[in-house]
């Protein structure tokens, strides 16, 4: 793929021409030492990639996508030996990928290649690129310190977390020289390799349906809508044929399919229906949700005005559907109520969820993690079950600790004199620790209206003051017994992928000062403190906010 364009100066024109939920990606490079060499690793007999003349730690990072963008752009690259591979060699802002479905937006706006990512030496800042990426990043207006970091096209089909290398293979379709398959070392692991469409097995989707994942997805479901309108427009037809080939089916109701339906039909209603008079009023969309509303995910308001919209324009909408087959020519639905209903489409996209990638099941396996929808990380983004590997964006989920699994502990731990009995000193000299580590304590307490455990424990200590209260464990395990209600599993976005990048690599710019000085909270089952702070989640807009075609919404 060729780059024609900046993806800054597409990018702000775009932000020009359409007041649109947009959000973009600002970068780093620059200079340094260590020259790779391929030497041949005597146990393994493989040719592993390794790195001569330096005693950097070598971190690889796997994904060019939203988390391994935010994790180089603001690591010190200066401090490690730093590999970057992936199949794809450019970073895709995918919030604008429905609009390149239809022509909005040019794929080369929505793309900025990696090299160039990483060749950068500042960090460029459009005041409008600023505002725009704030919404997603926490833009980092600090000019970083830059290392050499090298880029490889191929993807990586094999982790071997014992021998702490990773088997790749080139993407390039043919490699006329030497083998187009490599090993590389490493000390960090950082796996963001994203998740890929799940058709949850169904039956003729993969041959029959669109994805919307990558440019390319969006590029050929462009040319594919036109063929459509080329088909209905042909002779000799008749009005069921053309109707079936105006038939566009979105199958998931998710903010990728609402988006894409509400592309879909200003596309059609602005553009096409001048270009196809004749074929224009034969045209309809449906999206078909499993779930009893669209986008479940998002406050209720959001998902009201989608459905409202919707009905406005004429865009079908069938939720409680469950799509259980999909043929050439049509496509089988199910309602837990009725029985297969089979509907002629011309096009459908599926957008009904994401799956794991073969290699990252293949790597739960071998660390006991098998049988997950994700990998399983601690709060630290650090891979449960194995040494140096480090988990984010859409491929992993985060294993928040349960309050309740170490509530004897914690007990103990601010239990300073050992009387059996917490005083209200003793609890908030650890309060701030444990809302730290455990940050849905927190949420527990703003959700009940109250600032601290304190006032939590006061129905059951009646009028006693504030000093006075003496809490015993069964107390506290009361008080304290369904804050982990408020464990969330935090949504696959772009926002949270973007803020584990950031988050990961300020840890590694940190490393040594804070094995001297630890930062994070008191540790609960051992002595001292966390080398780092958790990661938190910080809500970038106040709810939700994205794009139905050029409708922005958001909530406050
Ligand atoms: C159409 C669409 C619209 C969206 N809109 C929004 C939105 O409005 N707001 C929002 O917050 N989120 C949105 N999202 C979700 C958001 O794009 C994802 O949550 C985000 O991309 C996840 O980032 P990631 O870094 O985990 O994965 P990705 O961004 O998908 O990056 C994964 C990277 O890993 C690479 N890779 C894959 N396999 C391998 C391998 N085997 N070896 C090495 N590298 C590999 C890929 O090539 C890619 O570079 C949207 C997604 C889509 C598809």
């Amino acid at each position: 793929m060729r780059f024609a364009g900046s993806f800054f100066d597409g990018a702000s024109k775009v932000f020009r021409h359409r007041p649109t939920f947009f959000k973009l990606v600002v970068i780093l490079a620059g200079a340094s030492t260590g020259g790779l060499v391929a030497y041949a690793d005597s146990k393994s007999g493989l040719n592993v990639q390794s790195s001569q003349g330096t005693s950097k730690r070598k971190v690889v990072v796997l994904g060019t996508g939203w988390a391994a963008t935010s994790f180089l752009r603001n690591l010190d690259s200066s401090l490690y030996d730093v590999k970057v591979i992936s199949p794809r060699n450019y970073f895709a802002f995918t919030p604008l990928l429905p609009s390149v479905t239809c022509g909005t937006v040019e794929a080369r706006s929505v793309v900025e290649p990696i090299r160039r990512i990483i060749r950068k030496l500042d960090i460029v800042s459009f005041d409008i690129v600023k505002v725009a990426a704030d919404l997603i990043f926490s833009f980092c207006s600090s000019r970083q310190k830059v290392g050499k970091i090298k880029f490889w096209e191929a993807e990586c089909f094999k982790i071997d977390p014992t021998s702490k290398i990773i088997h790749c293979r080139s993407t390039a379709v043919t490699n006329p020289v030497g083998t187009d398959e490599f090993v590389v070392d490493y000390d960090y692991l950082v796996i963001a390799v994203g998740a890929q469409a799940n058709t949850f097995n169904t039956p003729g989707v993969e041959d029959n349906c669109h994805f919307l994942k990558e440019v390319e997805d969006a590029q050929r479901i462009r040319s594919s809508v036109i063929d459509c309108f080329e088909k209905a427009c042909l002779p000799d037809l008749d009005e069921e044929d053309r109707k079936k080939y105006l038939h566009f089916v979105i199958i998931g109701g998710g903010p990728t399919g609402v988006e894409f339906a509400a592309e879909l039909h200003d596309f059609v209603t602005e553009d096409l229906s001048k270009l196809y008079p004749s074929v224009s009023g034969l045209v309809k969309i449906s999206v078909i949700g499993a779930g009893e509303h669209l986008l479940t995910m998002f406050d209720e308001r959001i998902s009201k005005f989608a459905e409202e919209k919707f009905q406005r324009d004429g865009i079908e909408l069938k939720t409680g559907f469950k799509v259980v087959k999909v043929s050439v020519n049509d496509f089988t639905m199910k309602a837990k109520s009725t029985d297969d209903i089979s509907v002629p489409y011309g096009m459908a996209v599926w957008s009904a969820g994401i799956g794991t990638r073969p290699v990252i099941l293949d790597f739960m396996k071998q660390i006991g993690q098998g049988g997950r929808r994700a990998l399983a990380t601690d709060e630290w983004l650090r891979v449960c079950g194995c040494d140096g590997v480090y988990a984010l964006g859409d491929c992993a989920t985060i294993s928040q600790r349960k309050v309740m699994e170490d509530i004897t502990e914690i007990f103990r731990v601010a239990d300073k004199d050992n009387s059996g009995t917490l005083t209200m000193k003793e609890i908030q000299d650890v309060l701030e620790d444990i809302c730290i580590r455990y940050p849905q304590v927190e949420l527990y307490l703003k959700s009940k209206h109250v600032n601290s455990i304190l006032e939590l424990l006061k129905d059951s200590k009646g009028d006693v003051t504030k000093e006075a209260i003496q809490v015993d464990i069964e107390e506290f395990k009361k008080a304290l017994a369904v804050v982990d209600s408020q464990v969330k599993t935090l949504p696959a976005t772009a926002q949270v992928a973007a803020q584990q990048g950031d988050y990961l690599a300020r840890c590694f710019n940190k490393i040594k000062d804070c094995e001297e000085h630890p930062e994070g909270p008191l540790r609960i089952r051992e002595a001292g403190r966390h080398q780092f702070r958790p990661f938190l989640y910080v809500y970038c807009s106040s709810h939700a906010m994205f794009c139905m075609g050029g409708h922005k919404i958001s909530l406050a």
